[in-house]
């Protein structure tokens, strides 16, 4: 049946172009969730995009309780969350919610809530039943659910950042020409993604970090992030090479273990190749082909 599925021509998300060819069989090599992931590469823009696609209700079986996003906490998370507000002040002129679409546990939100930004803090993660969460006195509202269930409640936006998300939708054109929607004129998309034409996946193969598989749907090239903006009618996004040692540093540790021997974002073991990606990281940032990108795209009307 597999073989079937991978046969029928299927389409890009990204930018819409047809694909017909055998995907590859990417392992899970950092927490072993025994799905093997196939990525497929559009022939137009080299997206990477799972085929065949995992449905909705079976993405949640990809993250483990111990899943590194919901364990990041203490100096280095605040650390984390005054680098990330200081990247999103400069589009947080004029009014409108602040939106952190696939926020975790909120903590970016709850932490920026102590810094009097004067607009509403949403957040939204997904889950199997609609919640709605109000913190920080009542200053952060986070709604878990389907992606319906935050658009019910969702006021006009400045600004919707995605950090290490996009690539994470199993249809990131919906979710974007959706939200795209609750933009005020003026307000941006913006967020950081892996980037499948990067010198880091040539030479990482398969271990490269930025399959992250099978919880990473659609990784998306340079040209791909813009021809999705584009059918968005958010033209001419602005997209930059990202600092990311941590991504180099999972490529790195992918190198010396089978997927049997999942790689733990933790203790001495991970401080070695994170010091490591950190000596190489300032090659990945000069290649003009870095493995992670920032990406920002403004509503002009
Ligand atoms: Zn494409």
């Amino acid at each position: 049946m597999l073989e079937a599925q991978l046969k029928t021509p299927i389409w890009c998300p990204a930018c819409n172009a047809i694909y017909h060819g055998s995907p590859l069989a990417v392992p899970d090599r950092e927490y072993n969730v025994g799905y093997l992931a196939h990525y497929a590469q559009c022939p137009d823009c080299g997206t990477l995009f799972q085929n065949p696609m995992p449905p909705f209700h079976q993405l949640a079986d990809f993250y483990p309780p111990n899943y590194h996003a919901a364990t990041a906490h203490g100096l280095l998370a605040r650390a984390r969350h005054n680098a990330r507000l200081k990247q999103l002040t400069p589009l947080l002129n004029g009014d409108g919610a602040l939106l952190d679409y696939g926020c975790g546990n909120g903590a970016f939100l709850t932490w920026a809530a102590t810094k009097n930004l004067g607009r509403p803090l949403f957040g939204y993660e997904i889950a199997d039943q609609r919640e709605v969460q109000k913190l920080a006195d009542g200053a952060v509202t986070i709604v878990r659910g389907k992606p319906a269930d935050l658009l019910d409640s969702l006021p006009s936006c400045r600004l919707i950042t995605m950090n290490h998300v996009i690539e994470h939708l199993p249809d990131p054109h919906e979710t974007i020409s959706a939200l795209t929607r609750f933009l005020a004129p003026g307000g941006a998309i913006e967020g950081q993604t892996p980037a499948a034409d990067s010198l880091e996946r040539r030479v990482f193969k398969t271990r490269w970090s930025g399959y992250h598989a099978p919880r990473h749907t659609v990784v998306f090239s340079r040209a791909g992030l813009h021809k999705l903006f584009d059918r968005v009618g958010l033209n001419q996004p602005a997209i930059s090479a990202a600092f990311n040692p941590a991504a180099i540093a999972v490529s790195l540790a992918a190198c010396t273990r089978s997927p049997e021997r999942p790689i733990r974002r933790a203790g001495l073991g991970w401080l070695w190749w994170l010091g490591c990606a950190t000596l190489l990281a300032p090659i990945d940032l000069l290649s003009g082909a870095s493995g992670i990108m920032n990406f920002r795209a403004i509503r002009q009307d």
